[in-house]
């Protein structure tokens, strides 16, 4: 379906081409006919082709192309495909080294400006958008389709109900099955560029009209391209033949996986497939398991690197990691079972669902519809004489009293959990039923963690702070802990993300991403205070007296090393509080409403925007 110009018309109707009242019924006529505005202004001769082309380049912000004066290569039209050339409106007219010149009729089709950028970004060529006529367009067409009917109309009958063929690196090969057919190449280049623009996810998404696909990059949802509905079932069938599913299943939902080699790294797709009112929509995880997960590379430093190190090296105690959905616990988690993987350890998991395959590493993955819950299947591995165990979450009074006598009993115990903040993690296993006097001795090391974008260092701009920020940051520096002020960089940076981004970033200006931690160790003065008053305000007090820097002052750390921006730390900062020992804060932590009683009762407070980063 053609879309209507809006902004054209309002144009049009401003420099008095057409009558305000003709709107209605042209948008009505467009949808009748099928043809572009441009075209029934011309077929009533309210408008003059060459005429619509100028007023077009003005409005758009577009150079005109004459294509007259041209010489048409033939071969230029092979650069888009028959079918994306009809469905855009876009036309490819010229080449020239690395630069392809493509006339567009509707610049406000942002599906066709999508599709531009990916097949810019598929071919690795730069495109250069001009507006041209709509009589152009038609002799453009015509020369190309010509071309066609030399390489024959049997060829051009098979390919086109398949709709737009981007041509595949010739090095990547997904699969064997089907190479050649076009839905293949298009699911293989959507799958290479998601990994390539190091997507967490692929979405593909069925609306009425048009199939969307997106990608989340850092946390992010973005569009990376439109295409025809009716190619849906033919994807669909792709990714299921793929990953292993039923192909004439359509109505209930299927989960599988399958993995591919891409420049010589095997990557993981966790698969899911969800039947909706506009047909089946797809999701594809991608884990990647060589991406390279330490502590250091996820943005551990200095004290807090050092701690969890410390009692890492403990051979049992629980390391709890806690932070909303999104915020990398898993990927944390990872990291440490990296770590730990070494010969003659025996490490077991328990995961829901298992987001990276680690050699070596006993995991398996709960199935509570089955039974085979966190505490059930915690029961069978402590059976099994693990070392260390890996839960996923414990979200349950049984899951938290096994995995504390786990602890008790000499295991070194990984989890994660639901609450604000690292002190938040004490009252919430008290919550849980965990005896106090056993969560002093089992309890290691309680996390905090967020992630922030990290800046792209392309393009990240140096600035200095404004009197506003730089209170900000002065204020966080002041309250640190005296231990934490070695960790102050001499040279302090500031930088500001791009205003456009650049090429490396994908015009984004932040590029990967940060943790931000704060890690509260069990001593004896924590001890105290658990066995004791239990009251949040002790905790803080021992927080700070043992060095532990806040999220919010371990990422004002990483702002002044450029490695994220101030304005991004403030936008994820907005839950958490900004110091330790800071009773001021305006935005109350959930954990700091703890000491009255039974608050926790309803539950952790947790920022559920759906994320990529695991847990
Ligand atoms: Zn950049």
């Amino acid at each position: 379906m053609k879309k209507f110009p809006q902004a054209l018309a309002d144009y049009l109707v401003a420099e008095k081409v057409i009558p305000k009242e003709t709107l209605s019924r042209l948008q009505e006529e467009m949808n009748q006919s099928q043809e572009y505005l441009g075209e029934i202004l011309i077929r009533e001769s309210l408008i003059d082709d060459l005429k619509l082309r100028a007023l077009k380049a003005k409005l758009y912000h577009l150079p005109e192309a004459n294509i007259a004066d041209l010489k048409i290569d033939r071969e230029v039209g092979k650069e888009i495909s028959a079918d994306v050339i009809n469905f855009y409106g876009i036309i490819p007219f010229q080449r020239e080294a690395e630069i392809l010149r493509v006339g567009i009729l509707n610049p406000e089709n942002f599906d066709a400006l999508e599709a531009l950028k990916f097949i810019g970004e598929d071919k690795k060529i730069q495109i250069e958008k001009y507006v041209i006529s709509h009589a152009d367009f038609s002799k453009l067409l015509r020369e190309y389709s010509s071309l066609k009917s030399e390489v024959g109309q049997a060829l051009e009958n098979i390919t086109a109900p398949e709709g737009p063929e981007l041509k595949l690196n010739d090095k990547v090969k997904i699969e064997e099955i089907t190479a050649e057919a076009p839905i293949t190449r298009i699911v293989a280049v959507v799958v290479r560029h998601a990994v390539e623009s190091r997507a967490s996810d692929i979405h593909i998404e069925p609306f009425e009209d048009k199939i969307r696909i997106r990608f989340r990059v850092d946390g992010v949802l973005q569009s990376a391209l439109s295409l025809p509905k009716d190619l849906l079932p033919a994807i669909v069938t792709r990714v299921k033949i793929l990953a292993n599913l039923k192909i004439d299943e359509a109505r209930l939902p299927q989960d599988g996986r399958f993995s591919t080699h891409l420049e010589k790294r095997k990557i993981d797709f966790r698969v899911s497939i969800l039947p909706t009112k506009t047909g089946e929509k797809v999701v594809m995880r991608i884990l990647d398991p060589i991406a390279d997960i330490s502590l250091e590379s996820l943005g551990f430093m200095g004290r807090n690197l050092a701690v969890i190190l410390r009692v890492m090296d403990n051979p049992f105690g629980q390391i709890l990691i806690t932070g909303p959905t999104g915020s990398g616990k898993s990927t944390t988690l990872y990291a440490m079972l990296a770590k730990l993987n070494v010969e003659g350890v025996n490490i077991t998991t328990l995961e829901d669902p298992v987001e990276y395959f680690v050699e070596g590493v006993n995991q398996s993955q709960v199935h509570e519809e089955i039974g085979f819950t966190f505490a059930n299947g915690l029961r069978s591995i402590l059976r099994q004489d693990p070392d260390i165990v890996m839960v996923g979450e414990i979200r349950d009074g049984e899951t938290a009293a096994l995995a504390t006598q786990a602890a008790l009993t000499g295991h070194l115990v990984l989890s994660t959990l639901h609450t604000n903040d690292a002190i938040g993690v004490i009252p919430r296993l008290v919550n849980m039923g965990v005896e106090k006097y056993l969560l002093a001795p089992t309890l290691s090391l309680a996390m905090g963690q967020r992630l922030l974008r990290r800046l792209c260092p392309s393009c990240r701009v140096a600035d200095k702070p404004n009197v506003g920020e730089k209170e900000i940051i002065d204020k966080a520096l002041a309250q640190l802990p005296k231990q934490a002020k070695a960790e102050v960089p001499e040279e302090r940076l500031f930088f500001r993300p791009a205003k456009e981004g650049c090429k490396k970033c994908g015009g984004k200006a932040y590029s990967g991403r940060v943790a931000i931690v704060e890690a509260l160790e069990m001593t004896d003065e924590l001890e105290k205070v658990v066995l004791g008053s239990l009251s949040e305000q002790a905790m803080r007090r021992e927080a700070f007296n043992q060095g532990m820097m806040s999220m919010f002052q371990d990422g004002i750390m990483k702002v002044l090393r450029g490695v994220t921006s101030l304005a991004e730390l403030l936008q994820v900062a907005q839950m958490i509080s900004t110091t330790v020992a800071d009773e001021a804060t305006p935005i109350k932590s959930e954990s700091e409403k703890i000491p009255g009683g039974p608050s926790l009762e309803s539950g952790p407070v947790v920022a559920d925007k759906e994320q990529s980063f695991g847990v």
